[in-house]
């Protein structure tokens, strides 16, 4: 394992962590944790533009000029099958939102599998045909692939890596450096729903009807807002660490201050009962189908039309809107008016929910 120096990293936390020599379950949480992983150990090691832009994916630039997008995503979700989604959907649907977010169409995807032996090959067959049924769905092709077996004991069923490459087709960087002070900040959909239905699953937790994940491709209304010319400063979509961790490392990135209303946020009936019971903030709930949009608020309209139109989990909302000052910093807007600063998801909310 890589000692980290700061003085090669040129890079710190701005809240002190303890020291962490090992790994925790919660460095794969998406929050603070991965953010001081990837910080300590990955960017100093890689140390490249296309890194340092801390976007969803790479953005690439070929020799005549035409542009790509590439980036890649593991899947260890626990239990492998459950309401609204499975390990496969999961694995197509998150590389290919990792694509979209960067501007680009998807295109071709691979998939890499690490097999346990005594995993049922029937049950890796409906993990396939589910990662079929959903690169159909985004209009992507599962072009490679690997295959790798650990001894029993040693993995747990099925882990599942994809990568992913699109055609970034609009003369546009959508990337957080693109962020300005006047965007409006727009939310394509409810809340939380991918995150209670494993946590549901798990807790065994029962409620009128069952909260489904929000699993999704997001093709449709990325190309829609393209297309229709719009000036689409970033997307981020909210999976581990939810709304609130994705608000702070744009605001973070793009050297910006973000304000939201919380009470613009649109979150069900049953998933904001379900996080009662738990004890979990929606803001913080992952999610595998809904993501923000920066546009300047004179485009806001016309964003919020397209994504009414075509996102899934609708309708959108406007939740609030770029400043100046301070850099880095998100606000929430609480019902009774006081503001409060929003923090990125500390330690770990639910081990491996994707
Ligand atoms: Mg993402």
């Amino acid at each position: 394992m890589a000692t980290p120096t700061p003085s090669s990293s040129g890079l710190s936390c701005p809240i002190p962590l303890p020291h962490k020599t090992e790994i925790t379950v919660g460095h794969g949480g998406g929050g603070r944790l991965t953010q001081d992983l990837i910080d300590r150990v990955f960017r100093p090691a890689f140390a490249n533009a296309s890194l340092d832009a801390q976007h969803d994916g790479a953005l690439l630039r070929l020799p005549d000029g035409s542009r790509l997008a590439f980036t890649t995503d593991s899947h260890v979700v626990s239990p492998l099958f459950f309401p609204g989604s499975d390990i496969g959907k999961i694995a197509v649907n998150g590389t290919v939102n990792d694509l979209c977010m960067c501007g680009a169409r998807p295109l071709w995807l691979s998939a890499g599998f690490v097999l346990e032996e005594g995993f049922p090959i029937a049950t890796l067959e409906r993990i396939v045909a589910s990662m079929q049924a959903a690169a159909t769905a985004a209009g992507v092709s599962i072009v490679t692939g690997d295959t790798k077996v650990v001894e029993r004991g040693k993995g747990d069923g099925v882990y599942v890596t994809t990568a992913g490459v699109g055609v970034i087709e609009t003369p546009r960087t959508v990337a957080p450096a693109s962020i300005r002070p006047g965007d409006a900040v727009i939310l394509s959909g409810d809340l939380g729903r991918h995150g209670m239905a494993i946590m549901a699953t798990r807790a065994g937790l029962e409620f009128e009807s069952t909260i489904e994940s929000d699993c999704a491709p997001l093709v449709a209304p990325v190309q829609a807002l393209l297309q229709a010319g719009l000036e689409v400063h970033c997307l981020r979509d909210l999976t581990r660490g939810g709304l609130a961790t994705a608000l702070v490392e744009l605001a973070e990135s793009a050297r910006v201050a973000i304000a939201i209303e919380a009470a613009k946020v649109p979150v069900t009936e049953q998933v904001r009962g379900a996080c009662e019971i738990l004890g979990l903030d929606p803001l913080y709930v992952a999610n595998e189908g809904r993501f923000i949009c920066f546009v300047p608020a004179a485009q806001a309209a016309p964003a919020l039309e397209i994504i009414a139109r075509t996102a899934p989990g609708g309708p959108p909302v406007i939740i609030g809107r770029v400043n100046a000052a301070p850099a880095g910093q998100v606000t929430q807007r609480s019902v009774i008016g006081a503001d409060r600063i929003v923090d990125r998801l500390s330690g770990e909310q639910l081990p491996r929910i994707c």
